[in-house]
């Protein structure tokens, strides 16, 4: 069996691995590259010819492995998609979101090849999509393989996916979390019999501090709450969409609950919204704390959103004192409600940004958190710049695993292998070194180039 790699970069971006035994072809998730536009952003699907691939697993529905998926369709004619039920309602839901943005690309940056699909096609794909239960093993017709879904703790439907050939075994993490968020719960992986462990290492490079807690972050987040209610102004969460916007929603429910924070209305916006519609539609079919709740009906706090003026069009979401914002994007792309809001807000002292997940460094949401107070600021290329004044503060909230529990993760399971993905240069050495030391003699570190076959059994 061998393993390609079809990222040809890399730090995280479109996500894809093939697995090939003789005839037989397996792919690993297809993202889209999110800094890079048009054919660029997509994998490079060239060692993997026309109707050779007999499946497509996909590990979960964020951009980053599954933005590329409908175009690999196409060139995979016959491939079942393999997934859970609720990746699968949620990959659909992104992806028309994804036609949508890259139809105002087209027009706003003249990307002429965009839109890469249409939801026409995304609909039809539909016909495609296979779902399988956690831990229920199945075949993969024409080909040797066994497959068998492990919840992986990311965000809801999110699995890894172990790969059986006869006696051998590999276990592909895709993005995991080894800890209980708020409705996900930890990771569910297996404990043995992995040779081959494929893991992501986004953390790699951050190192926590020695007293963290889960629990002192969100009070800290508690507190900065009460403060900014204290001093009558608004609160702006930037979220990812899918996973993070659900997760805080349930976390700030939790705390008013507690008493920690006061009765604030609580804003979404947008895709979170819908997201958050399929989280509840799937509230006694998954496995996650809380079963049952259904966020958009059982938070008595939460806003419900109002109708837009007409269809497509952003609804509008006024600015009020004393309200709570959880808004996409999470990085405060240009363009989107969280990059406007932040624009709107943070040259008053009474406000507050709070940012709690990650950013990347060429991302308006990153050059916001790190702004020194008083900086004046641009948030996106047609918005004035403005003075940063309002309070700004970090909570690590993460839906990744520590590069700590990843490595010990290896380190039970002593792989005879481990290929390493998702994560830059940096994150992948940290994880080189450790094992140097714990894993010697034991497991081969492979940090897989572009292209370039592995040989795994
Ligand atoms: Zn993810
Ligand atoms: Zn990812």
């Amino acid at each position: 069996m061998e393993f390609r790699n079809l990222t040809g970069r890399r730090e995280i971006g479109a996500n894809c691995y093939v697995l090939g035994s003789g005839d037989a072809r397996l792919v690993l998730d297809c993202g889209m590259h999110p800094k890079e536009v048009g054919f660029d952003a997509l994998p490079d699907f060239g060692p993997l010819p026309h109707d050779s691939a007999q499946g497509i697993v996909i590990t979960h529905a964020h951009h980053d492995h599954i933005g590329g998926l409908p175009v690999l369709m196409r060139r995979q004619t016959q491939a079942p998609i393999y997934m859970t039920e609720i990746t699968g309602e949620l990959t659909s839901a992104m992806l028309h979101n994804s036609v949508n943005v890259m139809t105002s690309q087209r027009t706003e940056k003249g990307i002429a090849e965009y839109p890469l699909f249409t939801h026409r096609e995304l609909e039809e794909n539909r016909a495609r999509f296979v779902y399988h239960d956690l831990k229920r093993p199945f075949g993969v017709p024409g080909t040797p393989w066994e497959l068998s879904f492990y919840d992986a703790g990311h965000i809801l439907g999110s699995a890894g996916v172990m790969v059986r050939e006869g006696n051998h075994r590999l276990f592909y993490t895709g993005d995991v979390h080894f800890e209980a968020q708020t409705i996900c719960m930890a990771a569910d992986f297996p404990r043995e019999g992995v040779d081959v462990l494929v893991m992501e290492t986004t953390r790699g490079t951050h190192q926590r501090p020695a007293d963290y807690s889960r629990r002192a972050e969100k009070e800290r987040l508690a507190a900065l709450i009460r403060d900014t209610y204290e001093a009558h102004g608004a609160v702006l969460i930037p979220v990812f969409a899918l996973g993070k916007t659900q997760e805080v929603v349930l976390m700030l429910h939790e705390l008013r609950q507690e008493g920690l924070i006061p009765d604030m209305p609580l804003h979404m916006g947008g895709l979170g919204t819908k997201i958050t519609t399929l989280y509840d539609e799937y509230a006694d079919r998954s496995r996650r704390s809380y079963p049952g709740l259904r966020l958009l009906e059982d938070i008595p706090s939460l806003v419900k959103p109002s109708r837009a003026p007409r269809r497509g069009a952003p609804r509008h979401i006024p600015l009020e004192p004393r309200h709570i914002y959880c808004l996409s994007s999470g990085m405060m792309t240009e363009g989107t409600l969280s990059n406007q809001f932040a624009w709107k807000l943070i040259e008053n002292p009474r406000h507050a940004v709070a940012f709690v997940g990650y950013t990347d460094p060429d991302s308006p949401g990153f050059a916001l958190r790190n702004a020194k107070a008083g900086q004046k600021l641009k948030l996106a290329p047609d918005l004035p710049a403005v003075e940063v004044n309002a309070r700004i503060a970090s909570f690590d909230l993460s839906a990744h695993s520590s590069r700590e529990h990843l490595a010990a993760y290896a380190e039970a399971l002593r792989p005879k292998k481990i290929i390493l993905v998702h994560g830059d240069e940096a994150a992948q050495a940290w994880f080189q070194e450790r094992w140097a030391q714990t894993l010697a003699g034991v497991s081969e570190i492979i940090i897989p180039s572009g292209h370039q076959p592995i040989e795994l059994w």
